[in-house]
């Protein structure tokens, strides 16, 4: 292995802990920062440290926001009658992207995952029970459709029916340009249970 002055090797160690960065990535990362002016180094450190400082989970959704509530929950124009669940913030700016969506979002943060033992009262459940009054009439449930997504779509479903509000699930099918032919069963079974009429 190569070896350089302790700073430099420090960062390249640095920079090689963050996914999909090997060392070859981390060492081309720290040689352009060293070549980079001083007064842009600062503020690439400074963000790093303030978006650590600054970015919390909303009390209410759990969405990443520096405000609290978050910019979508203290919107009063959004529908309150529809609350999307998701499993991860970035889940949210992805539906955000959209510009479909107009209710308001649940960030789970996580899945129920009994072999990594993770079970119901570990993620964010408990928080949109006690948010579901009588405005709520329908929870979409957005979570990947990956074995652990779908079991705890079924958990909150039985949980929520029960009150009489509305559960669905989005779709899952083949992927826009993707190939029928290509497409493994449990898809291809999924994307005609999700069928619409045209
Ligand atoms: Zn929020």
């Amino acid at each position: 292995m190569e070896q350089y002055a302790a700073p430099i090797n420090k960062l390249i160690e640095e920079m090689s802990k963050l996914p999909g960065i090997g060392r070859k990535t981390a060492q081309r990362l720290a040689f352009h920062i060293l070549d980079m002016r001083n007064d842009d180094v600062v503020k690439l450190a400074q963000s790093i440290v303030d978006a650590k400082k600054y970015i919390k989970f909303c009390s209410v959704c759990g969405n990443m926001t520096d405000k609290d509530p978050c910019s979508i929950c203290s919107n009063v124009k959004r529908d309150e009658s529809v609350i999307c669940v998701v499993e991860d913030a970035r889940d949210v700016a992805a539906m955000e992207r959209t510009r479909e969506f107009k209710g308001y979002y649940h960030v789970l943060h996580g899945t129920i995952s009994p072999i990594d033992g993770i079970g119901p009262d570990d993620i964010n459940i408990k928080g949109l029970i006690t948010r579901l009054d009588e405005k709520v009439s329908e929870i979409i449930l957005a979570t990947n459709p990956t074995i652990e997504g779908e079991a705890t779509a079924m958990y909150i479903s039985r949980l929520v029916k029960p009150m009489g509000i509305k559960v669905t699930r989005i779709a899952h099918g083949i992927p826009i340009g993707g190939d029928i032919e290509y497409t493994d069963e449990v898809t291809l079974v999924k994307a005609l249970e999700g069928r619409t009429e045209i």
